[in-house]
This record gives structure tokens, C-alpha cells and sequence, in this order.
């Protein structure tokens, strides 16, 4: 099965291996595969070896460098944490891609930080800024004060926290006490 150019997909779709073409707007590569993210047209460009699918409704909702972002913290393992992206701020409009991301120990706070574990946890919902796009893979910052943790649970007994400073949040059932990197936007 091969796809051609003006050819219909849905979001998912096959349009070639990954050995043949490269991911263009509105594609993505999944294990091997150049997939659709996005229902459109098929625009396949043999020079480029790039494959891109055209969307009718305004094009592709992809990210660009400086777009804040809301994602869930998927792993926290050594120098960086791993984000799953599910939003952009300020659109309901879905994303044209499964967007994963990773922030960098020196990418979260202006200070230092001794350990990622002080400023996320699996499972915290975060707000943070795209400072580098490959395909569907990014790097965040959260540096600035209304990106960080905007919603935790606790590691004891899973209760929501409430922040209590910009490095602290507070388990108001088991009074337990955590670290993160506190977002201004924090939602409690
Ligand atoms: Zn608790």
C-alpha cells in the first residue's frame, strides 16, 4: 500500500516506513512508520523524501518554539524528567501530534537544584514553555514563574496538594510536605 499525493487520511494512518520518507507537518514517525497526525491531504515530496499531510481546518495544530504548553509528568529520571504534552495553552483545538518532551535538570529553575525529584513527580500536571521542536519530541523550560507544577498529588496517600510556597506544596489529609517546582498558574 502506497499513499499519493491528494489522497484522504485520518489521524493514524500509514503513509510510508520511516526509511523511504520523512515526517513533514501533520505527520509523525511511530516505530518504523510515517503515520498522519492529522485528517487531510497527503502531500508526498520525492525530492524532500517528505511526507506531509495538509489539514482543511486551518492547518495542523503544531507546536512552535515559544508556545506554553500543559503536559503530565510520565518519569523523573536522573537529569530529566519526561513529559507527556496534551495541550496548548490558550486552544482547545487538539494537537497534530502525540507530543513527548523532556526538561533538563538546568532547564527548570533560574537557581540550582540538587535533585529532578525536588521539583517533579510522577504524575504532576505542568505548565511549561517549548524551547526545541524534533518532530514530535520537545525540550521544556520552566523557569519562568507561572511554569511548574500546576497540579500534585501527594506520593503518601494521593490527595491533591496546595502550594504553600514556590518551591513547596502541602498535603492538606496527611500533612505531609513535598517539593516541586510551584507554577504561579498552580490550580487548587
Ligand atoms: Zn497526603
Amino acid at each position: 500500500m502506497k499513499v499519493e499525493s491528494g489522497d484522504f487520511v485520518m489521524p493514524g494512518d500509514f503513509l510510508s516506513v520511516s526509511e523511504e520518507f520523512l515526517p513533514g507537518p501533520g505527520a509523525y514517525e511511530d516505530d518504523g512508520s510515517v503515520k498522519s497526525g492529522v485528517p487531510g491531504n497527503v502531500f508526498v515530496d520525492n525530492g524532500e523524501k517528505e511526507i506531509s499531510v495538509i489539514s482543511k481546518s486551518g492547518g495542523p495544530n503544531l507546536l512552535k518554539v515559544g508556545d506554553i504548553v500543559y503536559g503530565e509528568v510520565k518519569d523523573v529520571r536522573g537529569q530529566r524528567a519526561l513529559i507527556s504534552v496534551y495541550a496548548k495553552k490558550g486552544t482547545d483545538r487538539q494537537l497534530a501530534l502525540p507530543y513527548m518532551a523532556a526538561i533538563h535538570i538546568s532547564q527548570v529553575t533560574p537557581g540550582y537544584i540538587d535533585k529532578l525529584t525536588d521539583a517533579f513527580r510522577i504524575g504532576d500536571l505542568i505548565e511549561a514553555k517549548v524551547v526545541k521542536i524534533m518532530g514530535d519530541n520537545l525540550d521544556l523550560n520552566t523557569e519562568d514563574i507561572t511554569s511548574g507544577v500546576v497540579k500534585a498529588m501527594c506520593t503518601r496517600c494521593r490527595a491533591f496538594m496546595e502550594p504553600r510556597t514556590e518551591s513547596e506544596v502541602y498535603c492538606p489529609v496527611c500533612n505531609r510536605k513535598e517539593k516541586r517546582k510551584v507554577s504561579k498558574n498552580y490550580d487548587y
